[in-house]
């Protein structure tokens, strides 16, 4: 059989629709790339001033090694807890064929800088902004990812903590378990711009069931609930 251009754009006299190379896959744009290395920079700043003073109150360290300690945790709390939580929104809503990509807010910096030298934390550091086709159940699924990932990570750390128990290195469990699953909770509010209200619009019983759980762990993880 010949092979003329006609022929490659139809099949049995159907109109073939022509999609994308990278449709369904999961793929970061150079801008997206350069957002998420000054967010994931920044956040950690923010982190260590906030921390420095708990992990220095743990004692047995000088003020040297607690300021590596709190650099430590706090990039390890960023890495796992932000950015692990936007790539699990990126890479559900790519794999469904949409355009995912993640852009940071420099005021939310700002506010997170402010705030940790005035002694609590808010930071909004960006979202992944989702454009495409995607059914009410996809959406649901891409929302629930990010917490998903915290209360996966959360749960490790948690673990850890109850067999690693004491001193420095149970301290540090203790703060990346609960970090995680703050995170989680504090995500799941049911009002948007939170991934809360997405599940919610989705599922009732999955947000209900899925925020127990959360809840449930970030307790344990304080103490407040002990076996
Ligand atoms: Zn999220």
């Amino acid at each position: 059989m010949e092979s003329d251009g006609r022929k490659d754009m139809s099949y049995n006299g159907a109109r073939v629709i022509r999609v994308p190379k990278n449709y369904g896959r999961v793929n970061f744009s150079r801008d997206e790339l350069r957002q998420i290395l000054i967010s994931v920079v920044a956040m950690t700043a923010i982190f260590t001033i906030f921390f420095y003073s708990t992990v220095n109150s743990w004692g047995d360290v000088g003020s040297t090694d607690a300021l590596l300690i709190t650099i430590g945790i706090s990039a390890l709390a960023v890495v796992l807890g932000f950015l692990i939580h936007e790539l699990g929104h990126k890479v559900v809503a790519q794999r469904y064929g949409a355009w995912a990509e993640f852009r940071m807010y420099p005021m939310g910096f700002v506010l997170g800088f402010i705030t940790a030298f005035l002694g609590f934390l808010f930071i909004a550091p960006g979202a992944v902004y989702i454009q495409g086709q995607v059914t009410k159940k996809q959406y649901g699924r891409i929302s629930i990812a990010g917490p998903l990932t915290n209360v996966v990570i959360g749960s490790i750390f948690l673990g850890l903590w109850m067999v690693f128990d004491t001193g420095i290195l149970g301290n540090s469990l203790n703060m990346l378990a609960v970090l995680s699953l703050f995170l989680a909770v504090f995500n799941l509010l049911p009002v948007p711009p939170f991934d809360g209200s997405k599940v919610l619009k989705w599922s009732l019983p999955v947000y209900v069931m899925f925020g127990a759980v959360a809840i449930f762990l970030l307790l344990v993880a304080w103490g407040i609930i002990s076996f």
